[in-house]
């Protein structure tokens, strides 16, 4: 499946994968999409620029207040894109209007900050358009929390992926502190399970399993079984078209 002449026989479908804040949806997104020849779209990443666009005009004020107006003015005007890293870590890095955003957007400010930007109905309709154009020749696997319910919802694969709260911020917390920033436990923990209040309860796109979505929970298994079990899935809704 991963020799240059194989992949190009595989057909272009679109995955989508959604799933709580730190489930791990989107290594495992990424490395389907590097071993099947797909483009990945990181739609957490697009949301993060936004707020760090507010953050960076003083459009979040400290008690978290957002100027959703004048958010909501700016928006035709961000120019969100992805482009492999020059280095060999193979991620993706986000642009913000030209400027490489990428290490900023994961600081714990803006993960802070994300959830009530994202719950802002004209934020979403602008960046679901943009999602949709970036799949509109599918080839595509893009992460988040409403991919397979509102962006594609005729994706041909949908999955779902969901593992405990405790296990996911282990996992944050380990990634942070891993590349330097000093944080503890217990705030890596709040942040998600805030994030996880807003995300599940908002008005507009709720983080919801869809109904045709197969649902993988990765608390008690290996990175390398979870790969298997995608490919071995992505292989039988692609074989027969
Ligand atoms: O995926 P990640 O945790 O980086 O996403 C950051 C935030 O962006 C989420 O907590 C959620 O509030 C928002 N988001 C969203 N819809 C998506 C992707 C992310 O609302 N499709």
């Amino acid at each position: 499946m991963t020799s240059e002449k194989e992949i190009s026989y595989i057909p272009k479908i679109i995955v989508a994968i959604d799933g709580f804040s730190s489930s791990g949806k989107s290594t495992m997104a990424r490395e389907l999409a590097k071993r099947v020849g797909y483009i990945y779209i990181d739609s957490g990443a697009m949301y993060r620029a936004v707020t760090l666009f507010a953050m960076n005009h003083g459009l979040i004020a400290g008690d978290g207040n957002v100027s959703k107006e004048e958010l909501i003015r700016a928006l035709p005007s961000l120019d969100i894109k992805f482009q492999p890293s020059a280095g060999e870590d193979g991620i993706q890095h986000t642009l913000l209007n030209g400027k490489d955003v990428e290490q900023e957007i994961r600081s714990m400010g803006v993960s802070h900050n994300v959830s009530p930007i994202a719950e802002i109905p004209e934020v979403r309709q602008r960046l679901v358009e943009i999602q949709q154009e970036f799949g509109k020749d599918k080839g595509i696997v893009m992460d988040g929390r409403d991919i397979g319910t509102t962006v594609f919802p005729e994706a041909e694969l949908k999955i779902f992926v969901n593992a405990g709260v405790h296990e996911r911020a282990r996992r944050r917390w380990r990634e942070l502190v891993q590349k330097g920033t000093d944080i503890n436990f217990e705030d890596v923990l709040r942040n998600l399970e805030a994030r996880d209040k807003i995300d599940t309860t908002r008005e507009v796109s709720p983080l919801r399993k869809a109904p045709d979505a197969v649902e993988l929970n990765n608390d008690a298994i290996t990175h390398e079984e979870q790969m298997e079990w995608l490919l071995k899935i992505f292989q039988e809704r692609t074989e027969n078209l």
